[in-house]
């Protein structure tokens, strides 16, 4: 039977000069699931798959989620799509929440993509000449190939999608970007496997928070996202690093 398997693509936030933007990649039965996309995304592979061993190409990930519309976790997707459109001759499977489905083309998108340049004339393009989309919902779980993903809206300043993923019969919880919610961590508190964000200012979760948990809870958890000045040599959850390949 296929595991579900977690790759650690970036662990940092947007400030980082030593990590990538945070974002994982997600695989089951061959099928591979982005979550978040940040810049220079196919250096951030080629990065992981140095570190993890494993093969990692761009051409095998068709699949993006975006949690939120923040540059450090979906820079990179105008890249992805552009790569898709012209080497790949394919659009981009966006699975994202009716809110960002919303705003990322006319607020994010259309000013770089809106119109391309064939040699002899412009074209204008539109979201659907990029991508194909699957729409999370905040009721029901969605399915992804082998995934079932649930969405939770976090307290971020912007909507932004935490998630709970169940596939080969394990699951994952992901809190995505958030300040600390009690409610969410009860969303995510039955999943084998816990990735929490942890940073500073009022929409991020802050360490102590975290620590503060019960230990079996923690045992679970690991943290993503911190800051640089992050101590990860002395906190009590397990802090991810980049190349990091999780089984669920
Ligand atoms: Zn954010």
């Amino acid at each position: 039977m296929s595991e579900f398997e977690v790759i650690v693509l970036g662990v940092g936030d947007t400030f980082s000069e030593r990590h990538h933007g945070t974002s994982l990649l997600l695989c089951c039965e061959g099928f591979r699931l982005a979550i978040d996309c940040p810049d220079a995304y196919r250096g951030v592979l080629h990065d992981a798959a140095k570190r993890s061993g494993r093969e990692l190409s761009l051409s095998d990930i068709d699949h993006v989620l975006i949690t939120h519309v923040h540059g450090d976790h979906m820079n990179g997707l105008e890249g992805v799509a552009f790569y898709k459109h012209f080497a790949d001759k394919k659009r981009v499977h966006l699975v994202t929440s009716p809110e960002v489905r919303a705003t990322i083309w006319e607020q994010r998108l259309k000013a770089s993509m809106g119109q391309l340049f064939d040699g002899q004339q412009y074209r204008v393009l539109g979201f659907g000449d990029y991508f194909e989309v699957t729409e999370l919902s905040w009721a029901e779980p969605v399915v992804v190939g082998p995934f079932t993903v649930r969405a939770r809206r976090t307290v971020h300043h912007v909507p932004t999608s935490a998630l709970f993923i169940e596939a080969a019969g394990r699951s994952l919880g992901y809190s995505a970007d958030t300040a600390f919610d009690a409610e969410l961590i009860a969303f995510l508190e039955p999943a084998d496997l816990i990735i929490h964000e942890t940073n500073l200012g009022p929409a991020h979760t802050p360490y102590a928070s975290l620590a503060a948990l019960p230990a079996q809870l923690r045992a679970r958890m690991r943290l993503i996202h911190y800051p640089d000045s992050f101590d990860t040599s002395s906190s009590c959850i397990q802090s991810l690093r980049e190349g990091d390949l999780l089984v669920v």
